[in-house]
């Protein structure tokens, strides 16, 4: 098969899934700040194909945001109204309506992704002092991951794209937001996984796994520092007091 990439989804050519992706209108603006590893490194990051379905998005690669004009200038915009998706005792849940669309006195909601582990996106935050004091959201999801490609470390960890899934399903239950075309994402996430999981019982190919992966029932979630580093920021991992509740927010 041919290598050659494609720029917007980053799959190869032959397995480009732009086609199949309708970018959805919000209200609410997305942006994704994505640490330089999972940009790199994850074999089925979904950061990049959840920016395609959201027409309001945009991604910044990098580890620390105080100097990226981008992030600063949307930080700065008086029409805008940013939060930090950061779960956390000092989290405003919009599953428990803490944050609705009249707090937003008639601004444009900007959320802020960390798309990241939880140890880098708090090294990202620690270097980034004007992410530290933006007012946090977070939401309890509907329902657990899905991913069965990697071995989420906590039951409930969600990949990107089921985070973007919950997330607007809490902006909508708020009131913040509507979210048209809820079926696109998951789908999408599907099928991906379902391509993957082809991959891996195909003994021609080299990502070949000579054990087929069990179904996330059956799996034992990782226990310890170990699970807790690989948990994404999105949830508050089940050791929520060695990783939710450290004190991120520095002294400006
Ligand atoms: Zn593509």
């Amino acid at each position: 098969m041919s290598r050659e990439m494609c720029y917007r989804c980053f799959w190869p050519k032959a397995l480009c899934w732009c086609g199949s992706i309708t970018p959805m209108e919000t209200r609410t603006k997305f942006v994704f700040l994505m640490h330089p590893k999972e940009f790199k490194e994850e074999k089925a990051a979904t950061g990049r194909l959840t920016h395609l379905c959201l027409a309001n998005s945009v991604i910044h690669v990098g580890v620390q945001f105080d100097a990226h004009d981008g992030v600063q200038a949307l930080l700065r915009d008086p029409a805008n109204f940013p939060v930090l998706l950061y779960p956390g005792r000092d989290a405003q849940n919009l599953a428990r309506g803490d944050f609705r669309a009249t707090d937003l006195g008639g601004r444009r909601l900007v959320v802020l992704l960390l798309d990241a582990t939880w140890s880098l996106g708090r090294k990202m935050l620690r270097l980034s002092p004007s992410l530290q004091w933006l007012p946090r959201i977070m939401f309890t999801p509907t329902a657990p991951s899905r991913f069965v490609i990697k071995q989420q470390p906590e039951v409930g960890c969600l990949s990107t794209l089921e985070a973007a899934h919950e997330l607007l399903v809490a902006l909508e239950t708020s009131g913040l937001d509507r979210y048209p075309l809820p079926e696109q994402m998951l789908g999408l996430f599907q099928r991906m996984q379902d391509y993957q999981l082809r991959c891996a019982a195909d003994p021609d190919r080299a990502g070949y796994r000579h054990r087929a992966y069990r179904p996330p029932a059956e799996r034992t979630p990782l226990r310890g520092r170990s699970g807790a580093r690989r948990a994404r920021v999105f949830q508050v991992p089940r050791e929520e007091n060695e990783i939710g509740h450290l004190p991120v927010r520095e002294a400006p």
